[in-house]
């Protein structure tokens, strides 16, 4: 099994961020947010105040959702893996 089709424990991380609870897309390699929508995950500066607070089965994100509607049309007959 590659890299960027390991499993995880969970299906998707529940940040709250300011205020504003929501499970979202874990990034599965090469990334430095939390979240394929770039939610930074634990950061509680100021201008950011996000703490991851739990796991989930079900996503609510609408950045994550969108994302998915978008990358949805895409097969795996239309990618051309290099590795
Ligand atoms: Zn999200």
């Amino acid at each position: 099994m590659s890299a960027n089709k390991k499993r995880l424990k969970y299906k998707f991380i529940v940040i709250n961020a300011r205020g504003s609870i929501n499970s979202h897309i874990p990034p599965t390699v090469g990334s430095n947010y939390e979240t394929i929508c770039g939610m930074d995950g634990n950061d509680l500066s100021d201008d950011v105040q996000q703490s991851v607070i739990g796991e989930s089965d079900k996503l609510d994100c609408p950045q994550c959702i969108g994302i998915f509607d978008a990358v949805s049309i895409c097969k795996e007959r239309d990618i051309l893996r290099l590795e």
